[in-house]
Order: structure tokens, then C-alpha cells, then sequence
């Protein structure tokens, strides 16, 4: 197992619509072993593909708690099929968006379907942080950032930050 090197914005992959898994291979296996690795070393709740610069549909997620056991959930081509008309603000962050959190109003339940490791099909129903982390990590997929989800005022104040920040020279 190891570590992967997590890319950060503006990296173009993160713009970029993944493609379905065909098959779950050996490399697939160790891709996600290695998704996990990374997302518990952070550490993040959650982490898609393409943000280890693999434009494969595929995520990970772990909302357990630190004194209990944990629970990673791994999802092959994960697709919302519905989502609560109840909505939730909470604060929101992302390992590729660095030194930046946001409030953001999502859906509060999802059901989700796809597929395990085994290649067979699930389907989740989640609530609390785990349907946000869902929805976050399937956004990623998709090439769309949870600061694209924001005002147009917020999103431009942090693009304008973070771009300062690299013009500095600063790796974060
Ligand atoms: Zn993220």
C-alpha cells in the first residue's frame, strides 16, 4: 500500500468527468487500497479518484468517529438515485481546495447505488455526513468541485487567495 500524492486546484483532473469502471481488476483493488490509505493519512472523510489523478469512477469514505470502529465504504461508478427534499447547511472543506471551508446547502439523505469490491451491486441510504460526503465525493466524479457550488462572490474571493497563495510560492 502507499500513499498517493492528493492534487489540488486549479489541477485540470479535477475539472474532468471520470469514466465507469469496467471491471473490478486487481488494479482496481489496489488503486482503492491505496485511496484508503491516503484518505485515513490526511486525513479526509472521503476521497474520489480523480483527486489521486485517476479519472476512474470510484470513491471512498469513512465518517466513523475517532473512539469508534472503522467503517470505510468503498463505491464502484456510484450514482445518486434520489435524493431527500429536506435540505441541510453545514460547513464543508476538501482536501484539494486547501485552507478553505465553506457553508453549503445539500440534500440531508441520498440513496446511492453502485458497486463493492466483490463487483456485486449495493445501494446505501445515507443521512447525516456520510449523504453529504456521498454527494461531495460523486460531485468530484463528475469534475465539480464543492466551491462550484458556491456564490459566485465566494467562489472568486477564494480563487483569488489561493492563486496569491501560488504566485507566493506556497505549496498549500
Ligand atoms: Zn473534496
Amino acid at each position: 500500500m502507499s500513499i498517493l500524492e492528493i492534487i489540488q486546484f486549479p489541477h485540470p483532473l479535477l475539472k474532468t468527468k471520470t469514466l465507469p469502471v469496467e471491471g473490478v481488476n486487481a488494479a482496481v483493488e489496489r488503486l482503492v487500497r491505496d485511496m484508503i490509505e491516503t484518505m485515513y493519512h490526511a486525513p479526509g472523510s472521503g476521497l474520489a479518484a480523480n483527486q489521486v489523478g485517476v479519472g476512474k469512477q470510484i470513491m471512498v469514505a469513512d465518517v466513523s468517529k475517532a473512539e469508534e470502529e472503522p467503517n470505510t465504504i468503498v463505491i464502484v461508478n456510484p450514482q445518486i438515485v434520489s435524493v431527500s427534499e429536506e435540505t441541510i447547511i453545514a460547513n464543508e472543506g476538501c482536501l484539494s481546495v486547501p485552507d478553505f471551508n465553506a457553508e453549503l446547502s445539500r440534500p440531508a439523505q441520498v440513496t446511492v447505488v453502485g458497486k463493492n469490491l466483490a463487483g456485486e451491486e449495493v445501494e446505501i441510504e445515507a443521512d447525516g455526513w456520510l449523504a453529504r460526503v456521498i454527494q461531495h465525493e460523486i460531485d468530484h466524479l463528475n469534475g465539480i468541485l464543492y466551491i462550484d457550488r458556491l456564490g459566485r462572490l465566494k467562489r472568486q474571493g477564494y480563487i483569488r487567495k489561493r492563486k496569491k497563495a501560488l504566485a507566493s510560492g506556497e505549496k498549500k
